[in-house]
């Protein structure tokens, strides 16, 4: 069913959707209706549309696809925020997937009203694209864990309430076989926290040492030594919003985000549109977005069957080759003003920005080409890499004993 029919035509839940958004929200102003005594995120999770999919005790509403996807489109249709949170949060995901009840109470609605953050405690030096191969360590002391290691280019982890942390409980099993992952409480004694300096002027990731981190049971994901599992269902979610290009603008950015009709104008003003070199690769730029929308929708709907699939790699190469070829196309429609920066010229320091920022989506969340891997392994069935130290006790790799 259409989203603009008439009231008396349209579904029930729809017409529920609409008729709390009515009351809720102004639609003009963008912003609450009123004040209700509470943040808007918390309003709607309350409501039970942040997580329409997720079941009525952690706060959804145990809708089909189709349906929470008829509640995204009046949240959107009237510009409201806040919807969505069970296909595009990767921690709240993780944690309803995994965790124990224990830790969803506590951590849950907080996470898909805002209220708190998380980091992503996986990379180390010596284990970026083999996380497999991470050596910070948890040992149960018969009370809690107690984590151990340094973790590099955590992104936000200065804010975050919790990190999600892959830990080596096993040394003498497989690499992949005796990793664990818990969610960390990182406002604790023992975290020590380094800002890194990004070539954006940003500084969002950082080094992470962790020396002595108490953990409760209750923050084990999934089973003991099972952690891969985990990860691979948090690695899909996050691969999946980087491939829809998040991130993509600098934060606070004073221009709206870019779409097509920005390009063509762009392009328009710089007089290269009569270029038919130009224009060819405009077009396919804003065909591969295009294409690419309809991946990501495509994966998003195997998200729900909790499963790493290929098609989040896929979206997220796709995103990261566009991001690199909409740089290329804005610094040649800027010419030689594109080598300006700062404020008092915007669209230069905005072309600049995401020319440095593209790395971001072909870097993290796993490189390009570990993405090409996985699809030439996954899709193509071409022959799986070689890892000489795939099936020995980790404890004998060379991650280990150099
Ligand atoms: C903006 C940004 C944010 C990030 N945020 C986080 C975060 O929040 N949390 C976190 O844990 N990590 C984060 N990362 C880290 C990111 O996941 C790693 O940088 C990435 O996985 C690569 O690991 P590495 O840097 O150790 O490079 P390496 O693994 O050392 O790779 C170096 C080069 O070798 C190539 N290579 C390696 N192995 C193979 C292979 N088998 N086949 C082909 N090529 C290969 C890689 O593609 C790359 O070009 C972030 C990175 C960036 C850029």
């Amino acid at each position: 069913m259409q989203s603009n029919d008439s009231d008396d035509a349209i579904d029930p839940l729809r017409a529920e959707v609409r008729g709390w958004l009515d009351e809720h929200w102004d639609a003009s102003a963008r912003k609450p209706a009123h004040d209700f005594g509470i943040g808007w995120r918390r309003l709607v999770v309350d409501a039970g549309w942040a997580a329409p999919r997720w079941p009525e005790q952690w706060g959804g509403r145990g809708l089909s696809d189709d349906d929470a996807l008829v509640v995204e489109e009046e949240f959107n249709r009237v510009g409201a925020p806040g919807c969505g949170q069970d296909r595009s949060h990767v921690s709240a995901n993780t944690l309803l997937t995994f965790g124990t009840d224990t830790l969803k109470h506590e951590a849950l609605f907080r996470l898909i009203a805002e209220e708190i953050t998380t980091c992503l405690l996986y990379s180390e030096p010596g284990a970026g694209s083999d996380l497999a191969a991470v050596r910070t360590r948890a040992d149960w002391n018969g009370e809690h864990w107690v984590i151990k290691g340094h973790k590099i280019w955590t992104s936000g982890a200065r804010t975050a309430e919790y990190g999600l942390l892959l830990a080596r409980t096993d040394w003498d099993r497989p690499k992949h076989k005796g990793l664990s992952f818990f969610f960390v409480p990182m406002k604790q004694p023992g975290i020590d926290i380094k800002p890194i300096h990004q070539i954006t002027g940003d500084s969002h990731f950082n080094e992470v040492f962790l020396d002595d981190v108490v953990v409760p049971a209750s923050n084990l994901l999934g089973e003991l030594n099972e952690g891969w599992k985990v990860l691979l269902v948090g690695l899909a979610y996050e691969r999946l919003i980087m491939g829809e290009g998040i991130g993509e603008r600098k934060q606070g950015s004073s221009k709206d985000d870019h779409n097509r009709a920005d390009l063509i104008s762009m392009a328009r003003d710089a007089g290269l549109l009569k270029d038919s070199v130009f224009r060819r690769d405009l077009a396919q730029v804003l065909a591969y977005r295009q294409l690419n929308e309809l991946n990501v929708a495509r994966a998003k709907m195997e998200l729900g069957r909790d499963k790493s699939s290929p098609l989040m790699s896929m979206s997220k190469l796709a995103m990261s080759r566009i991001l690199h070829e909409e740089a290329r196309i804005m610094t040649k429609m800027l010419g030689a003003a594109s080598l300006l920066d700062g404020e008092p010229h915007e669209a230069a320091a905005d072309v600049n920005y995401r020319a440095a920022n593209a790395y971001m989506t072909s870097i993290g969340g796993g490189t390009d080409q570990i993405q090409r891997n996985i699809i030439g392994e996954q899709v193509l069935g071409l022959p799986r890499e070689q890892e000489a130290d795939r099936h020995i006790p980790f404890r004998d790799s060379r991650s280990v004993t150099g």
